[in-house]
């Protein structure tokens, strides 16, 4: 049985309860870790986590609530005398920079005493081991930056993804940061979880999707904190929909799958 483990669950604001979005997976003796938002590595002492078994870090986009996290997490290791490899996968737009912001921050491979491969997330599927595959879909959430990016000609290439994911016979969808439900509307047959940010998506929308598809089992997460306390009229948004099983995320929050 797989199980997810919610590290933070905040949106971009920070939260005096709630760290920067990451979550893990734990399948078979491994855990599997999507994205790394600030606060990642102190919810994992405080959740009692052995950070050891991490095999990934897999980040769906470089918004700071995502990634700013993974040089502590890092340094975390390094001083826990880590000796696994830490494989990180990232959009490609941010491969060179997360290389030379780890050596700013002297981070330095050399003196880790652990690998840390950091490759860019490619075509289908970009991760497969024995207990997981993980496949991408480009969403459209960094769409509205377009006009910034062309004004002060950046090199950004607006790489955002969600991802499905496979453990055993069940099907895990994170959606990461999204443009809209219907980023990820048509992937949403047979799914067991879905764990989706809610302060992009028309909620509406989201319920209505996922009553239709019949997912088993809806988290919403990566909300702001007013949000949150509306909890009870989102959940019943839910019900309207004939949505079976909605949770609103909470840190430490565990779901078996
Ligand atoms: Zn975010
Ligand atoms: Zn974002």
């Amino acid at each position: 049985m797989a199980e997810i483990i919610v590290l933070g669950s905040a949106a971009g604001d920070p939260s005096p309860e709630r760290g920067s979005s990451s979550y893990l997976l734990r399948a078979g003796d491994k855990l599997y870790q999507f994205d790394a938002g600030e606060g990642c590595s102190v919810a994992m002492k405080r959740q009692k986590i052995d950070h050891s078994k991490i095999a990934a870090v897999i980040i769906s986009h470089t918004h700071p609530d995502h990634l700013s996290g993974i040089f502590m997490e890092i340094q975390m290791m390094y001083l826990a005398k880590r000796k696994e490899p830490l494989p990180i996968y990232l959009p490609s737009e941010a491969k060179e920079p997360l290389e030379r912001f780890m050596q700013a921050t002297y981070l330095f491979k050399e003196k880790m005493g652990f690998d840390i491969p950091i490759s860019a997330i490619q075509p289908d599927p970009f991760f497969r081991d024995d207990n997981v595959t993980v496949y991408t879909r480009a969403n459209s959430h960094l769409e509205n930056y377009k006009q910034y990016i062309e004004n002060g000609k950046y090199s950004n290439k607006l790489q955002s993804y969600s991802y499905v994911i496979r453990t055993g016979n069940k099907k895990i969808i994170y959606s990461g940061d999204i443009g809209s439900v219907e980023d990820y509307a048509d992937l949403l047959d047979n799914c067991d979880l879905l764990i989706t940010e809610g302060l992009h998506a028309d909620l509406e929308r989201l319920m209505d999707e996922v009553g239709s598809h019949g997912v088993k089992h809806l988290v919403i997460t990566h909300l702001t904190d007013k949000m949150y306390k509306q909890s009870e009229q989102i959940l019943s948004l839910g019900h309207k929909y004939g949505v079976v099983k909605v949770h609103l995320a909470e840190d430490g929050l565990k779901i078996k799958v």
